[in-house]
């Protein structure tokens, strides 16, 4: 199998990529020119995870799946995952496709390409700490569908037990973290709201977090705001903790053991162990190292997203956030399309930081918009900050599905809600 542009892994920048080179090359020429490789079926934006994880969002109501993209979108898209990869044959290695009872579905498999983009996202960074296996985390789709069946279990044994109280534990108070404590307190109150008076039972949470902070990358005020909503809504915010160990039923810190009975790692970011076994530079996280114009150490090769360590400002990376990979893909599509037309791109990818926004729960967000006309920095929040960042989903959606069906699922969306609800218990 040939392909002159392969993509692996369909996430927020490789999947708006294949689609927006697909949809410029057109029906044919997409098709024979651009492959999308990702290890699972379906598409789900992955900053809405947490939604997942609270039972917010239905992941199979969610999912886009991407034979359907990339018919509509003009590319071709094949289920594997990425095992190795030959600089000097130009060809990648896709494991053999397994099923669920470990049978080889797809025996190996060699693609050869002119041109590939490694767009693999990352994972968690457990920074060494023993227990890693107690806590659940958020790196698929497949991790928040598994928390969110462990979380309905823990609500019907609480529910029915006597103590009625259940603790939950995440660890570090990034967007993620503070995000989906926000999400799972309104799942909680809207399935209570509806039980019988002797089952309701209370849900505590609490944050743990090493910096002096919450959400400690982004402007003090917009901590002081979410930490001040989250005390609202009776969540537990310990800043200044350092986590030690995670046991079965605990976690251990620097200031004390912390009993809960379900444990969220939402700490810090790595991209996999298996990129340094690809021949290519990684940094310490596993990035791929990549000069200017997004090239790793190999020719032919680039890297986007969270997966790759771009310079960005003073020493520092493009930061590991949806808008960067977007950002990357418009960037990667100019330079390939250029390469297919012998008009090779020689300008630099450069990172535009618009701001940053976290949501707080159903109606409510915080944070910062840059830029303008005057260049300055605006602080937003309530509805409004909410509605901007719900717009960030429905962009990456114009993207890939395009503005008409974007408008439509939004409205459908809208109004599943309106009458099943906002909590899935299925
Ligand atoms: C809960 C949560 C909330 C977030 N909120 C925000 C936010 O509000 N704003 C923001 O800017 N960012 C947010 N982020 C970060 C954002 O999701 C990532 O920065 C962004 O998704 C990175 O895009 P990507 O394309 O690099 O990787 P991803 O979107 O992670 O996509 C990677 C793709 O590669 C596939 N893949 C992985 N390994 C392989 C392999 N070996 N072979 C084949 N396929 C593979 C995966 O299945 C996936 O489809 C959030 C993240 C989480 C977890």
């Amino acid at each position: 199998m040939h392909y002159d542009i392969v993509i692996v892994g369909g996430g927020a920048g490789g999947l708006e990529l294949a689609a927006s080179l697909g949809r410029t090359l057109g029906r044919h020429s997409g098709q024979e020119k651009v492959l999308l490789i990702d290890r699972a079926s379906f598409h789900i934006w992955k900053p809405t995870l947490h939604e997942v994880a609270a039972g917010t969002l239905d992941a199979h109501q969610e999912g886009l799946s991407y034979t359907t993209l990339a018919r509509r979108n003009h590319f071709s898209f094949t289920l594997g995952e990425l095992g190795g990869v030959d600089h000097q044959k130009r060809h990648i290695t896709l494991a053999p496709v397994l099923d669920i009872q470990g049978q080889v579905l797809v025996p190996e498999r060699h693609i050869s390409y002119r041109w590939l983009v490694l767009a693999i996202g990352s994972g968690s960074n457990f920074f060494g700490t023993p227990g890693a296996e107690h806590a659940y985390v958020l790196e698929q789709t497949l991790d928040a569908e598994r928390f969110h069946q462990r979380l309905l279990t823990a609500f019907v044994r609480t529910a029915f037990s006597e103590g009625k109280l259940l603790s939950l534990a995440i660890v570090g108070a990034g967007a993620t973290g503070v995000e989906l404590s926000a999400e799972l307190i309104e799942a909680h109150q809207e399935l209570t709201e509806g039980l019988s008076k002797e089952q309701r039972f209370r849900l505590d949470i609490t944050i743990v977090e090493a910096a002096p902070r919450i959400l400690a990358g982004l402007p003090e005020k917009i901590s002081h705001q979410a930490q001040v909503a989250l005390q609202r809504k009776q969540v537990k915010v310990l800043t200044s903790t350092r986590v030690q160990a995670i046991e079965a039923d605990a976690l251990v810190t620097d200031q004390g053991r912390i009993p809960a009975d379900l444990i969220v790692w939402a700490a810090g970011i790595k991209a996999a162990d298996s990129n340094e076994r690809l021949g290519l530079t990684t940094n310490r996280s596993h990035q791929f190292v990549v000069d200017a114009q997004l090239r790793t150490s190999a020719e032919g090769i680039y890297a986007m997203g969270d997966c790759a360590a771009c310079e960005w400002e003073s020493g520092r990376l493009v930061p590991a956030r949806a808008q960067a990979a977007h950002q990357q893909a418009s960037y990667l599509k100019q330079v390939l399309l250029g390469l297919l037309k012998e008009r090779p791109v020689s300008a630099p990818f450069q990172y535009r930081d618009f701001g940053s926004l976290v949501s707080l729960g159903e109606n409510k967000g915080v944070g910062n918009l840059m830029g303008g006309l005057s260049g300055r920095n605006f602080f937003v929040e309530g509805l409004i900050a909410k509605w901007m960042y719900m717009s960030l989903h429905l962009n990456h959606h114009r993207a890939i599905i395009g503005t008409i069906d974007t408008m439509v699922l939004a409205l459908v969306r809208l109004l599943q809600r309106r009458v099943s609800g906002r909590l899935k218990l299925h």
